[in-house]
């Protein structure tokens, strides 16, 4: 063992690493990496590279995806022998979009300290690039992948208050932006390309432009894409009647189930969407 502990349980250590440019890990994860008995890797191959390059001989342990209920029981059991061990992935910030979740639960499940350091991410350092005026914001990740349940997704953002941050892989992002267009539309958006490597690109535009912009062809790399909520409309009560007609022609909801969800879309009182739908419900003609 090479550090000295107190406690009778090593402790994990959850260590990012970069993105792309080798010169953002910082030094503390560089102590860390070095003075751990146990590297757990998402890619022992891709990590080598990182540790080579910074002279780190620490041993290595595959920590991917498909095995990761496994590894972690035996990362716990390595741990549980005093040992301590960080988690990397192959860049950026494990568990976040990456594997590491299980280990990490596993970990406070067991009583074993978790301690996790900053570090690159690419969720951060592209919305660090934004321009957004608040702190608050909605990230997904990676959209699924099959187009009905993508555009589910963006379809629950329509009345979101939140900016959104999504993951995307460059052979996917046309069609993220295609949705994401046909369901948002004139949205603001940044598209954040390639971040810390040679060939970055940060543009903010709305989303059809991007769209036409990834139609181009030349989006080699990695993306993440910020998008800005809609505008908020003013709700009046024709609007609130609107919606009623709609939910009434389009949808197999109750009364009561449709006042709620128009309620929740247009942050008002429940009672107030409720009295209007009980006048109009049963009587169309007053939506003339
Ligand atoms: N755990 C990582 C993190 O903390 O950022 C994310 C890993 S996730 C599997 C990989 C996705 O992150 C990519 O598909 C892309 O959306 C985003 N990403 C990672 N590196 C990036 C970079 N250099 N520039 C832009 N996006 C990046």
């Amino acid at each position: 063992m090479k550090t000295a502990t107190h406690c009778p349980n090593g402790t994990l250590y959850i260590v990012p690493t970069p993105i792309g440019n080798l010169e953002d890990i910082t030094l503390r994860a560089i102590r860390i990496l070095n003075e751990v008995d146990l590297i757990a890797a998402e890619d022992t191959r891709h990590t080598h590279k990182l540790l080579n390059h910074l002279n780190i001989q620490t041993p290595m342990v595959s920590y991917y995806r498909e095995k990761e209920v496994q590894r972690s029981a035996e990362i716990i059991d390595i741990l549980k022998t005093g040992q301590n061990v960080a988690l990397v992935c192959d860049a950026g910030t494990p568990a976040i979009s990456d594997p590491g979740s299980v280990v990490v639960k596993s970990a406070h499940q067991n009583d074993i300290k978790v301690i996790p350091l900053p570090g690159p991410s690419a969720l951060i350092t592209a919305l660090s690039a934004a321009g957004l005026g608040n702190a608050e914001f909605l990230f997904l990740g990676f959209l699924p992948s099959k187009k009905n349940q993508r555009r589910k997704s963006l379809n629950a953002l329509i009345h979101s208050e939140y900016p959104v941050v999504l993951y995307e892989s460059p052979h996917r992002i046309s069609a993220l932006l295609e949705d994401a267009f046909d369901i948002l539309g004139e949205r603001q958006a940044l598209w954040a390309r390639e971040l810390t490597k040679k060939f970055e690109e940060l543009q903010r535009a709305d989303l059809q432009t991007l769209l036409e912009k990834s139609r181009s062809g030349k989006n080699k790399g990695e993306f993440v894409l910020v998008i800005w909520p809609g505008k908020k409309e003013k709700v009046t009560a024709e609007s609130i009647e609107g919606l009623i007609e709609w939910y009434r022609d389009n949808a197999e909801l109750s009364l009561k189930d449709v006042s709620k969800r128009i309620a929740t879309d247009l942050g008002i009182s429940r009672s107030q969407v409720y009295q209007k739908a009980l006048q109009l419900w049963h009587n169309p003609d007053k939506f003339e």
